[in-house]
């Protein structure tokens, strides 16, 4: 149950939001874009990917983005998809951060307006 008292309630949220503006300065470094990992068949005849059960080749890995509207590829070594799955999801984790902090935010500033009104 959050406190009733305004006064109590805004000392909570801005707690909470001194919280996670904290855990922002944890994380580490982000990059933008998405990982995707491929497998696929190739057209030789008797190849192992057409077996039974297939063991396809790969995995491939792919970054995605997009930059200024277009969607730009890199193809990637396994070590280098292991940097930006990290990366990625350090963005990931940043913008929620954001999200929650924007969150807390708009309640809080809600409150200290209402103080600021009453005399
Ligand atoms: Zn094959």
């Amino acid at each position: 149950m959050p406190p009733t008292d305004p006064t109590k309630r805004l000392a909570d949220y801005e707690q909470r939001y001194r919280d996670l503006a904290a855990q922002l300065a944890t994380i580490g470094l982000i990059h933008a874009g998405s990982l995707t990992r491929r497998y696929t068949r190739c057209a030789t005849p008797g190849c192992k990917c057409h077996a039974d059960p297939p063991q396809p080749h790969g995995p491939y890995y792919q970054w995605s983005a997009k930059v200024n509207g277009k969607t730009v590829t890199r193809r990637l070594s396994a070590s280098e998809a292991e940097l930006y799955e990290e990366w990625i999801a350090n963005d990931r984790r940043l913008r929620d951060l954001i999200q929650q902090m924007r969150q807390i935010a708009a309640k809080a500033t809600e409150l200290k307006l209402k103080q600021a009104a009453s005399p």
